[in-house]
């Protein structure tokens, strides 16, 4: 009815301009007033789920779609306008072949679905598409879209991104996070081939400071206790470096730490990451994870909440423009905090079990022997990547805590 009324009005208003888009709708029109629809609607496996099978046997051709609908009146829409234009396009098609072909052999188009509860109100889901319209057009393909059936958002998984190009490279993910082929089953990120096959997996926590944080906020990230394969417990020390990037210094804190093949944070200042985005960049590229340490190091406590605010918003806007990620840990400039500033943050700052003391001796010696002999397992150290000195003694340092069977990761792997 809905199109009909349009259809009247634009005829009415005779606007010549109109013409073209009065006679395309009138095609459309005329198809459905031939299409004989039988239509069916069952309960999901799912709460406030149904599922709303839609089928049509024409001389011509066979639509068959099958699609859910939910409590949601705007997830609906997107549905029913999605399942539209694939009819739409369809039905362009085949018109483009000779009825009396179509006579002889039907061409159809059928459109299944698959839903996979991501946790919550999350689900993704995989869409199956079957075109037949002659023997050598026919073909079949897969689309996937992630959805909130609480509000109704709807988006392609590469939608999901701050940069998926970005996301892509420093996850090394199996397949490019722009073409869409993942799905989000449980806490896992599962990534499928073009022949929508799995190629590998990832933990959601691994992927969430890559999302948006619309969409992040949507998952839960349980933690898991990561297990040698002789099932002891792994030995972990997080390495942290305030108060850069420094172009010299956490370059060759960078190489170093590539030479061992360890990870570590970088609790960055906003002004610095606005000024060197290329290595914040490359920071999180070589898989280290970054932490948001306030725009210009101003004592938190010592702000009103706005400013604070500020100060964190900031800086996450200028790490996400850099290298498409947020910076989700955050250390407050001397670690100075209290339950106002804390509120603010909305997350637990993180600290540090041992203060090298960097900043004050410029002693490689010194920082390693205060390292090694307060190091233990859940450490976390309080570096600075601003300082020459800091930079070489990182290699002696990381060394012989391997050696002891220390593996170094991010703060939000500890
Ligand atoms: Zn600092």
């Amino acid at each position: 009815m809905e199109k009909k009324k349009t259809i009247i009005a634009l005829l009415t208003s005779g606007f010549l301009l109109f013409a073209m888009v009065v006679v395309n709708l009138i095609v459309t029109v005329t198809d459905h007033n031939k299409t004989v629809w039988a239509t069916n609607t069952t309960k999901s496996p799912y709460e406030n789920i149904d599922i709303k099978t839609r089928q049509a046997k024409e001389k011509q051709y066979h639509l068959a779609f099958q699609y859910p609908v939910f409590k949601n009146a705007s997830l609906n829409k997107n549905f029913e306008q999605y399942v539209k234009g694939k009819e739409t396009d369809f039905l362009k098609e085949i018109k483009k072949i000779d009825e009396k072909k179509l006579m002889k052999e039907p061409a159809s188009l059928s459109l299944t679905f698959e839903l996979i509860p991501a946790g919550g109100d999350v689900y993704s889901i995989l869409i199956n598409e079957k075109t037949y319209v002659t023997a050598e057009k026919s073909r079949s393909s897969a689309e996937i879209f992630v959805i909130d059936i609480e509000d109704g958002a709807f988006a392609k998984p590469s939608a999901l991104f701050i940069d998926p190009d970005k996301a892509s490279s420093a996850l090394h993910t199996p397949v490019d996070l722009k073409s869409s082929t993942l799905f989000i089953q449980k806490n896992m990120v599962v990534f499928l081939n073009k022949h929508e096959k799995r190629e590998g997996s990832l933990p959601i926590k691994k992927v969430a400071p890559f999302l948006k944080k619309e969409w992040r906020d949507r998952f839960s990230f349980e933690e898991s206790e990561e297990k040698t394969a002789a099932g002891e417990k792994v030995k972990k020390i997080a390495l942290t470096f305030d108060d850069g990037p420094n172009p010299e210094s956490t370059e060759a804190i960078l190489a170093t730490l590539k030479k061992h093949q360890a990870k570590a944070t970088f609790f960055m200042l906003g002004n610095r990451v606005e000024r060197y985005p290329e290595l914040v960049d490359k920071i999180v590229q070589e898989g280290h994870e970054v932490g948001n340490h306030s725009w210009s190091h101003n004592d938190f406590t010592k702000l009103e909440s706005a400013d604070v605010k500020s100060e964190i918003d900031r800086t996450a806007a200028a790490v996400e423009a850099a290298a498409g990620v947020s910076p989700l840990a955050v250390r407050p400039p001397y670690g100075a905090t209290n339950e106002n500033v804390n509120e603010v943050i909305g997350v637990k700052p993180v600290l540090w079990t041992i203060d090298t003391m960097d900043w004050k001796s410029h002693d490689p010696k010194a920082i390693c022997a205060i390292v090694k002999k307060e190091a233990k397992d859940g450490s976390i150290i309080l570096m600075h990547d601003i300082h020459q000195t800091t930079a070489e003694a990182l290699d002696e340092l990381v060394s012989s805590l391997q050696k002891q069977g220390y593996e170094f990761v991010t703060v939000s792997d500890i």
